[in-house]
C-alpha cells in the first residue's frame, strides 16, 4: 500500500518551528517511502481562519522546499462531513447535548472537588425525543458529542512512543459539532483521513489525547486507523515550552538570514541522537529518516545550533542557489572565494564591495609605505594569471627578509583594508592586476 502522509494546518496564524517540524516529518516520510505527501488546510473555523494565512502556509512550504502532491481545503468538503455524520447519527455513535459551557465547568468543579476524574456524566443520552421537540420548540439547538465505545479498549502501537493505551471509560465523550452546526477539528479530520488514503499520522505528542478518541471515530465509520506517532514537542534553549519557540516563524528566520536548508537539516534530526547532517538535499535526509530513531524526551531547539548548521550549509551552497541573491557582477569563482567567509549570505555583498572597491586601507608608518612601494613594482610585473599571491609574496619574501605576519598582514591591509578575510590567493585574481598594484600604490603614499 503506498504510504500517504499529510500536514494539516489550520490557517489561524503564521506557521511556526514546531508546525515546520510537524510538516518535515510527514513530508520525509512520504519521500523515504516513495508515497504521497498532502497538504490539508484545517479551515472548518470560518471566523478564525484567514486567507492570509493560507497564501503564507503556501509560501512558507514553498521556500522550505516541501512540496506537496495534492492541496485539500475542509471548507469544501462540509457536504462529505455532513454524509459521514448522518451515518454516525443512524448507527447512534454521536448525540445531542445542550448544556452550558457553565454547567459544564460546575459539574467539573464537582466532580474535581470529591476526587473524581471530571468525564462528562452522559446526561444528555437519557433525553427523550419528546425532551429534544421541547428544546427545539424552545429554539434551543445542541451540540452533538461523539459516544465513546466503553467496551472497546484503545491502543495503537505509536511509531515514537511505542504500544499505546487509553481507557475509554477515563474519557469524556468528545464534542465534535457546536451548536451552530460548525465542526471541531477531530471529526472531519477523521473523515479526510478515510477519504484520502492517508495511511500514516505523524504529529505532536499534544494529538495523543486526540488520537485516542479518533481511533475510535475510524473504526466507527467502518474504517481501520492509520498508523499514529507522535513526536515529543520541542523546547526551547531553556528547556522549557517557550514563547518565542512558538512565536518564531518562517518569515522570522528568512529575515535573519537563516537558509531553509539549515533549517531542513536540524529540525529533521532534532529529537534523534543522530548528528544534524547539514545536506543540501533533503531528499539525502529523507533516505536516512527513521521513526525509532526519535526518542521520548523533550527536543531541546537551540538557536545557536541552527545558526551553526547555517554556516556549514553556507560554505557548501553551490553558486547557483544564491545567484539570486548576490550582487550585479558577482561570478561564481567569487562566491566560491568568498563563501567560506560568510556566516549569512547577505555578507556576501560586503566581501564583494573589497573586491570592486574602493577600499580604505590605515594608514601605513614609512618602513611599511615603502614595503607597499616595492610590492606595488613587483606586482606590476606578474603574470596575473598564474597564481599571484604566491608570486608576489615569494619575491617580496626574497627581496625584504620579511616573513609571516609582518610579511601579509600589510599587503591584505592595503589591497582590502580589511585585517581579515578570503584567502588571498582567491582575491587576488578578483581583484585584478591594474586595480592591486593601484591599491598598493596608494598603500605606499
Ligand atoms: N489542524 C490540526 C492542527 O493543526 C491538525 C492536527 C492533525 O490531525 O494533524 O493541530
Amino acid at each position: 500500500m503506498t504510504v500517504v502522509t499529510r500536514f494539516a494546518p489550520s490557517p489561524t496564524g503564521r506557521l511556526h518551528v514546531g508546525n515546520i517540524r510537524t510538516a518535515l516529518h510527514n513530508w520525509l516520510l512520504a519521500k523515504r517511502q516513495g508515497g504521497r505527501f498532502l497538504l490539508r488546510i484545517d479551515d472548518t473555523d470560518a471566523e478564525r481562519s484567514r486567507e492570509e494565512h493560507v497564501e503564507a502556509i503556501h509560501a512558507d512550504l514553498a521556500w522550505l522546499g516541501l512540496d506537496y502532491d495534492a492541496e485539500e481545503r475542509q471548507s469544501a468538503r462540509f457536504a462529505i462531513y455532513e454524509a459521514a455524520f448522518e451515518r454516525l447519527i443512524a448507527a447512534g455513535r454521536v448525540y445531542r447535548c445542550y448544556e452550558t459551557q457553565q454547567e459544564l465547568d460546575l459539574k467539573r468543579k464537582i466532580l474535581l472537588s470529591r476526587g473524581l476524574p471530571p468525564i462528562y456524566d452522559r446526561s444528555a443520552l437519557s433525553l427523550t425525543e419528546a425532551d429534544h421537540a421541547e428544546r427545539a420548540a424552545a429554539g434551543e439547538h445542541p451540540h452533538w458529542r461523539f459516544l465513546l465505545d466503553h467496551d472497546s479498549p484503545i491502543a495503537w502501537q505509536d511509531g515514537v512512543r511505542g504500544a499505546a493505551h487509553f481507557d475509554p471509560r477515563q474519557m469524556s465523550d468528545p464534542v465534535v459539532r457546536r451548536a451552530d452546526g460548525s465542526w471541531l477539528y477531530m471529526l472531519p479530520s477523521v473523515i479526510d483521513d478515510i477519504d484520502m488514503g492517508v495511511t500514516d499520522v505523524l504529529r505532536g505528542e499534544d494529538h495523543v489525547s486526540n488520537t485516542a478518541t479518533q481511533v475510535q471515530m475510524f473504526t466507527a465509520l467502518g474504517a481501520q486507523p492509520p498508523r499514529f506517532a507522535h513526536a515529543a514537542l520541542l523546547t526551547g534553549s531553556e528547556g522549557k515550552l517557550s514563547k518565542r519557540l512558538g512565536a518564531l516563524g518562517v518569515a522570522d528566520l528568512r529575515e535573519s538570514g537563516i537558509e531553509p536548508e539549515a533549517i531542513i537539516a536540524l529540525l529533521a534530526r532534532l529529537g534523534t541522537s543522530d548528528p544534524v547532517d547539514p545536506a543540501l538535499d533533503a531528499d539525502d535526509l529523507a533516505a536516512t529518516f527513521d521513526l525509532s530513531r526519535f526518542g521520548r524526551a523533550p527536543a531541546r531547539f537551540d538557536e545557536a545550533e541552527l545558526d551553526r548548521v547555517n554556516v556549514a550549509v553556507i560554505h557548501r551552497l553551490p553558486f547557483a542557489r544564491v545567484a539570486d541573491r548576490l550582487p550585479e557582477g558577482m561570478t561564481e569563482t567569487a562566491w566560491e572565494a568568498i563563501r567560506p567567509n560568510l556566516s549569512r549570505v547577505a555578507q556576501a555583498a560586503e566581501w564583494w564591495q573589497v573586491v570592486t572597491g574602493p577600499v580604505t586601507a590605515p594608514v601605513a608608518d614609512a618602513e611599511t609605505q615603502a614595503f607597499l612601494d616595492e610590492a606595488a613594482g613587483v606586482a606590476a610585473t606578474l603574470d596575473w594569471s598564474a597564481d599571484p599571491w604566491s608570486a608576489l609574496t615569494t619575491a617580496l619574501k626574497d627581496a625584504t627578509g620579511r616573513k609571516g605576519k609582518a610579511l601579509f598582514l600589510p599587503l591584505r591591509q592595503a589591497l582590502t583594508g580589511m585585517d581579515h578575510g578570503p584567502d588571498m590567493k582567491a582575491l587576488l585574481p578578483l581583484i585584478g592586476q591594474d586595480e592591486s598594484v593601484a591599491r598598493l600604490r596608494a598603500g605606499a603614499a
